[in-house]
């Protein structure tokens, strides 16, 4: 049985204007991807920049850990201008008020954390304490903000009441929308993300249920967080926003790996041009329990994100419990063979591989995550069953290691703090040192542990 991909039906958002860009609504989905440079390096910031909107992001988001990087912000914004380039930029704002109040006044839009942007306390009065003087600088610079929930730093009052899955994000992210809908700002993006395709799709759906149930549209940014690298960073990345397209919702995602920023950019546009094709998908599902996939794509990206569209729109997937993908112009079989493993991984069907989360890093990052998670995945062993999180800081890298068997956050200057079991071992270790005790630590399959 072949089957057609669904109509690209959208969520129905409200417009919203960012920088001049217009988001929702009956605008295309939008790209966003974010630099790893330190933001005090103007030049390689604005150079980042410029390279991923020529590539095809249409909004950059900047991380901005402190005063020196808001500082920087105007400087960047005004290369890239200068360049000839139009696109909006993004502030990531973690922790700090004065920050976000001053990036408010700089940027298109502002991204802020509901597990660590809270007021002095947790009843909605102290979130109007510190929202209400964001929403006016906002108002008056015609600047967006976007609730950025992460699985990975919920509030504490949150995950105390609702545990840290999909409800958790939920409901973060609908105390936040109720504090700047009684302030009656609208100029508001919502997302909701995780490092499991599994739990991002379920919490996706679920918010966008929520909104239409209270009468609300506000437009949704989506993505797998912290992804990984190669082809399962990519697999993960892939099933989780195109699950999430293919029901309508999403009115701007970031693909977010390991890896250079343009890399992200290059297969997001890989999962648009699919999303919008009218082609006839050559999925199967014989009777038994194999899922065959045929697709005719060469090269390695489209040939990922081709075999997840076509996986995701396949009724009666989850019953199946093979995958077969034929590729006769593939690099090779074994990459055909690597894709379906990935892909029912990620679909949570099998788990053959070890999971890796890792951050993409940006400018809060302690050390080079693309080399660190390179030598994580290079020097310990593919363990069934088994999840690891490297990750660059500490915003979001305590949440992901009590979510992951094993881990390492990066402190800085070559320093490493080392999670097993989501308990913290003490002292602080290089990163030499951190691989070398994983590998004492890690069972060859932890399926029989
Ligand atoms: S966890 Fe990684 S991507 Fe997230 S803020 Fe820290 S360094 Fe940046």
């Amino acid at each position: 049985m072949a089957t057609q991909y669904r109509a690209f039906e959208r969520f129905p958002s409200r417009q919203l204007n960012i920088g001049g860009m217009s988001l929702g609504g009956d605008s295309p989905v939008r790209i966003q991807s974010m630099t790893t440079t330190d933001t005090t390096n103007v030049k390689a910031t604005a150079r980042q920049c410029i390279s991923c909107f020529r590539a095809g992001a249409d909004m950059m988001r900047i991380g901005v850990p402190g005063k020196a990087a808001v500082k920087s912000l105007e400087k960047i914004k005004k290369e890239i201008r200068e360049a000839g380039v139009h696109n909006p930029v993004v502030a990531d704002i973690h922790f700090s008020h004065d920050l976000a109040m001053d990036a408010a006044g700089i940027a298109d839009k502002i991204r802020i954390n509901p597990g660590n942007f809270q007021g002095p306390g947790t009843r909605p009065e102290h979130l109007y304490s510190i929202l209400k003087p964001l929403t006016e600088k906002c108002r008056d610079h015609g600047t967006v903000i976007r609730i950025g929930s992460n699985a990975g730093s919920l509030p504490e009052h949150i995950r105390k009441a609702h545990g840290k899955g999909a409800e958790a994000l939920v409901e973060a992210t609908i105390e936040y929308l109720n504090v700047f809908r009684a302030l009656d700002f609208d100029g508001i993006v919502v997302s909701v993300k995780a490092s499991s395709a599994a739990e991002m799709i379920r919490a996706g759906i679920a918010i966008a249920e929520r909104m239409k149930h209270e009468g609300i549209n506000y437009p949704l940014h989506t993505g797998v967080t912290e992804a990984g690298s190669g082809t399962a960073g990519r697999i993960k990345s892939a099933l989780g926003i195109i699950s999430l397209l293919d029901r309508g919702i999403g009115d701007t995602f970031r693909v977010s790996l390991t890896e250079s920023p343009e890399k992200e950019v290059e297969f997001a546009k890989l999962i648009l041009e699919g999303s919008s094709t009218n082609s006839t998908a050559q999925a199967i599902c014989p009777e038994g329990d194999t899922i065959e996939i045929h697709s005719d794509e060469t090269e390695s990206g489209r040939l990922i994100a081709d075999s997840v569209r076509q996986y995701v729109v396949l009724p009666g997937r989850f019953k199946k419990k093979k995958l077969l993908i034929k590729a006769p112009h593939a690099v090779s079989r074994n990459f055909c063979g690597e894709i379906a493993s990935y892909l029912m991984q990620a679909a949570g069907i099998s788990n053959e591989h070890t999971d890796i989360i890792s951050c993409p890093a940006c400018a809060r990052a302690g050390a080079d995550m693309e080399m660190v998670c390179r030598e994580v995945k290079a020097r310990l062993p593919d363990v069934p069953a088994a999840r690891i999180a490297v990750m660059g800081c500490m915003v979001n890298g305590p949440g992901e290691m009590q979510l992951a068997d094993y881990g390492i956050i990066s402190t800085g200057k070559g320093s490493f703090r080392l999670f097993i079991n989501g308990v913290k071992v003490a002292g602080s270790f290089s990163l030499d040192e951190s691989i070398a005790a994983l590998q004492q630590y890690i069972p060859t399959d932890k399926r029989n542990v």
